[in-house]
């Protein structure tokens, strides 16, 4: 079995996706600096997220994941951040009326800027450079020096993840999640966008439910629950010398916490059981996320639920399956029955992203209809298994970008070029989020 876990004991394996830094010093040098900064998030808040898990587990809650493939340093902006957190808002209110229960709210924010590759070369007209890996690790620009990893990134990308948090937090408990703003949430949206009406519709019966609260003598901004939201960050546990340098000591529980982000998650390229992304993941004690694509096994997912949740505990393992459309009904329904046959606990979420990108021409995209077609399906297995479909794992901007097909604007392959702006993959739009969120409502309410 394995040797004593310690937030550096995944030094000691082999390792998928790592970048090749050319100056071990100074990437040691900025390892220490971050280990001496404090800590992004606490381990109260990110087991009050596990908590939160485990009733989304138990059919109580739906989890609404999402964000940006990857942050980026040049789009930092106030602006990007409410357009996304309003969106997600949004997102989350239709939801809650559809279920009739409370949406666990986590973003791929504040910290998602490591990325694994398909290939360890990018080629362009004839060029082979090394792959982009995330902002945190070398620049998008196509040239030999952009692509150099620099560790004086992870600074940077550790400032940013501090700034766009304490942003969240004040949007999050300082007024403009009140429930009262519902109707403004709205406002800044496309004024003639399909979702508008839908939506105006959805935050006219919530300002219903409220003002009845009212006459019947019941204040609502007496109750946190209206004036506040419990907003989570969310990242891929991909850079470890990172990750290592913020895992903190709970000075409460004496357990280990990764304090760069509420919840991690291991990508489906670097969960091999014996390498260094699972051995770090299994000591930390904050919920955990594992992505699995069309090359998890049953026995491969029990083996790896046994070494990243050996207590079985509810709300600490979300399972983020990504098959794609034409697969999801292969491939879903045998490791249900194997994580139901051997009663383990797990969260299982629909990633309707990575498994259907298509290329057209020059850009990377996704066709809504492939997305919708995965969440039906996930939603399918789920009701013929008698399991719980515990939530949705998006791709998204608050933005009008145009990186997905499809949606109520049917956006053409030849739109992509209009604003595609994504450093990775490709996005849904504002819109287009908004109405994921409509038709997967309508598969909740069954
Ligand atoms: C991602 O979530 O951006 C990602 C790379 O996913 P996966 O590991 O599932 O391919
Ligand atoms: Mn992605």
């Amino acid at each position: 079995m394995a040797e004593r876990w310690t937030p550096k004991s995944w030094r000691n394996l082999p390792i998928q996706q790592a970048p090749s830094y050319q100056d071990a010093g100074a990437l040691q040098a900025v390892e220490t600096q971050i280990a001496s900064f404090p800590p992004l998030v606490f381990a109260g808040e990110a087991r009050k997220l596990k908590a939160s898990l485990a009733r989304v587990a138990a059919g109580q809650a739906f989890l609404l994941q999402g964000g940006d493939c990857a942050e980026s340093f040049d789009e930092h902006s106030a602006d990007n951040i409410r357009d996304f957190f309003r969106v997600f808002l949004q997102m989350a209110m239709v939801l809650t009326f559809a279920g009739g229960s409370p949406v666990v709210k986590v973003g791929r924010i504040a910290g998602q800027f490591a990325k694994p590759r398909s290939s360890p070369t990018e080629t362009l007209d004839g060029v082979s450079l090394p792959s982009y890996r995330g902002d945190i690790v070398n620049g998008i620009g196509f040239t030999d020096e952009a692509r150099i990893p620099d560790p004086r990134r992870q600074l940077e990308a550790y400032r940013q993840s501090a700034a766009t948090l304490n942003l969240l937090r004040a949007f999050a408990t300082g007024g403009y999640a009140n429930l009262d703003n519902a109707q403004r949430w709205m406002l800044g949206f496309v004024k003639d966008s399909p979702q508008s009406s839908r939506y105006a519709d959805v935050a006219g019966r919530m300002s219903d439910a409220l003002d009845f609260m009212r006459a019947i003598g019941i204040n609502p901004e007496t109750h946190q629950e209206v004036r506040t939201t419990d907003f989570y960050t969310s990242h891929e546990a991909l850079l470890l010398g990172y990750e290592e340098a913020l895992t903190r000591v709970d000075s409460t529980s004496g357990d280990w916490y990764a304090t760069s982000g509420h919840m991690l998650w291991i990508g489906d390229r670097t969960r091999q059981p014996d390498h260094a992304h699972i051995e770090y993941a299994r000591g930390i004690k904050n919920p955990i996320g594992l992505k699995c694509g069309p090359s998890m096994t049953s026995e491969g997912l029990i083996g790896l639920i046994d070494q990243l949740n050996p207590e079985n505990e509810p709300g600490r393992l979300s399972l983020i399956c990504r098959f794609g459309a034409d697969k999801v009904g292969d491939h879903l329904p045998g490791l249900i029955r194997t994580v139901e046959r051997e009663g383990r606990n797990v969260v299982w979420v629909c990633d309707p992203m990575h498994g259907n990108t298509i290329s057209a021409g020059r850009y990377k995209t996704r066709p809504f209809e492939r997305v919708m077609q995965e969440i039906e399906g996930f939603f399918g297995v789920h009701r013929a298994e008698g399991t719980i479909a515990g939530g949705i794992h998006l791709e998204m901007t608050g933005k009008d970008v145009t990186e997905c097909t499809g949606g109520a604007r049917a956006l053409t392959a030849d739109d992509l070029q209009d604003r595609y702006h994504t450093y990775c993959d490709p996005r849904l739009n504002a819109e287009q989020a908004l109405e994921v969120a409509f038709l997967t409502a309508e598969l909740v309410k069954r």
